[in-house]
C-alpha cells in the first residue's frame, strides 16, 4: 500500500487518516455523526469508509496503530464510544466489533484548556478516562504495555505532573519518531504545540484561542524520506500561529513548511486574524505573523479545508475570506485549495493524496482507478497529477 493522506467528509470537523509506506495507520480526530449511519440520510457514512481501510489483527480485531486527538471538542471526537474499543484490550467483544486503538496520542494540556472553557462532551470524557487508564498502567508496571494499552503523551503536563512518566512523553519542539512502538523511519512528526503557559506573557490569550496539538509531519513515500510534509493543527487559532512564527520564524521556519496544510479550524478566519470579520468586513486585517506561519509552502503545496462547502453568505467557519487568503498563499492557484465537502459532492469519495517517490499525487477516484488499472495504468498513472 502506498503512503497516503485521506480526508474524510465530516462537515465542519476533522477526520484524517495517515497511512505510512510500512502499512501503519494513524487516525487524526473523528466526527462520526449519528446521521451518517442512517441509510435514509445523505451524511457520508465515514465509519464504513474508515473500516474498509483498516486491517484485522490475528485476533480478528480491526486495528489502528495510533489515534491522535488534536483537542477534545465535539467535532473532533464524536463517535468514539460507539465505534472504538475502550478499556483493557482483553475485554474486546467480537459481536460489537469495535476498532482497537493500539496507541493513543493525547495532550493533557489541551484537555485542561478545553475543560476550563466548556463542559466536555461524553466522548471527550471517555477519551480522557481511557488515556488515564493507560497512563496508570504505565505508572504501575513501568513498561510500555501491549497493543491497546499504549499511549504517547504530547507535551509535558503542568506542575510536573508528567515528570515521573517521561518515557512516554514527547516534549514540545521535539520529534515523534515511533508509532505503536515501531521506529521505521516511515515518518517523523515535529510537535510544535500545545504551547506551554511558561512560554507566553499572556496566558489569557492561549485560553481564549482554541488550543490544539500542532504537528508538522514529514512522511516517507515508496521508501524515500520526506516526500510529503503535512501540517496539522486542529482548531489552533491566530494567537497560536502568531506565537509559532515568533518562536520559529527566524531560525526554524523550515519546521512549518508543508506540501499539504489542513487549514486550521475548518478554514476559520480566526486562525488568521484577531479582527472580527462580521463587525469589520473588508477592513478586518490578517495577522502577518500568523499568515507567515501558515504560508511556508514547498513547491506545489496544497491547502485542504476540512469543512462544509464554503459559502460567503454563511457564518464562519468556514470563511470565504480565509479561503481567499489561503489561495493567495498557494500562489493564486485555486486548484490547490480543496474543500473536503466539495470533493465528496463531486466524487462521492474522500479526498486522498498518495505519497510516492515523486511526491504527493492526488489519488484517483475508486471507479477511475479500476478503469485505469484495466487500461494498464497504475495508481500513479496518466490521470494522476504530481507535484513537488
Ligand atoms: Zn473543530
Amino acid at each position: 500500500m502506498p503512503a497516503s493522506l485521506t480526508f474524510f467528509p465530516v462537515g465542519n470537523g476533522d477526520m484524517t487518516l495517515v497511512t505510512l509506506d510500512n502499512d501503519q495507520q494513524l487516525l487524526i480526530d473523528i466526527n462520526i455523526r449519528k446521521a451518517s449511519e442512517d441509510d435514509n440520510d445523505d451524511t457520508p457514512d465515514v465509519i464504513s469508509l474508515l473500516r474498509e481501510k483498516l486491517d484485522r489483527d490475528s485476533d480478528g480485531r480491526l486495528v489502528l496503530d495510533g489515534f491522535l486527538l488534536s483537542h477534545p471538542d465535539k467535532d473532533h471526537i464524536t463517535g468514539l464510544e460507539a465505534h472504538f474499543h475502550l478499556g483493557a484490550p482483553d475485554d474486546w467483544v467480537e459481536d460489537d466489533d469495535k476498532i482497537l486503538i493500539s496507541e493513543m496520542w493525547s495532550s493533557p494540556i489541551v484537555f485542561r484548556r478545553a475543560s476550563k472553557n466548556h463542559t466536555l462532551c461524553p466522548d471527550a470524557k471517555a477519551w480522557d478516562q481511557e488515556a488515564r487508564r493507560r497512563v496508570k498502567l504505565f505508572r504501575e508496571t513501568g513498561a510500555i504495555g501491549s497493543e491497546g494499552d499504549r499511549i504517547q503523551i504530547l507535551g509535558e503536563d503542568e506542575d510536573g505532573k508528567t515528570d515521573d512518566i517521561l518515557a512516554i512523553v514527547v516534549s514540545i519542539d521535539n520529534l515523534i519518531s515511533s508509532l505503536n512502538c515501531v521506529e521505521a523511519n516511515a515518518f517523523e512528526g515535529r510537535l510544535l504545540a500545545p504551547i506551554s503557559s511558561d512560554d507566553v506573557d499572556d496566558v489569557d490569550k492561549l485560553d481564549k484561542n482554541h488550543s490544539s496539538v500542532v504537528i508538522r509531519f514529514s512522511i516517507r513515500g515508496d521508501g524515500y524520506a520526506d516526500k510529503c510534509r503535512f501540517l496539522s493543527g486542529g482548531d489552533a487559532e491566530v494567537a497560536i500561529w502568531e506565537h509559532l512564527w515568533d518562536k520559529h520564524g527566524d531560525l526554524q521556519s523550515d519546521w512549518l513548511s508543508y506540501d499539504i496544510l489542513q487549514a486550521p479550524h475548518h478554514c476559520s478566519w480566526h486562525s488568521l486574524s484577531y479582527d472580527s470579520f462580521s463587525d469589520m468586513g473588508d477592513d478586518a486585517e490578517v495577522n502577518d505573523d500568523a499568515r507567515n506561519a501558515l504560508s511556508q509552502i514547498r513547491k506545489g503545496a496544497i491547502v485542504v479545508a476540512s469543512s462544509q462547502t464554503i459559502d460567503p453568505e454563511e457564518a464562519d467557519p468556514p470563511s470565504d475570506r480565509a479561503k481567499q487568503e489561503y489561495i493567495s498563499i498557494v500562489e493564486d492557484d485555486e486548484n490547490r485549495f480543496k474543500c473536503v465537502s466539495d470533493i465528496w459532492d463531486e466524487d462521492e469519495a474522500p479526498l486522498v493524496y498518495e505519497i510516492t517517490s515523486s511526491g504527493v499525487v492526488k489519488g484517483l477516484k475508486a471507479e477511475a482507478k479500476s478503469a485505469a488499472i484495466g487500461l494498464g495504468l497504475g495508481s500513479t498513472g496518466a490521470q494522476a497529477r504530481g507535484h513537488g
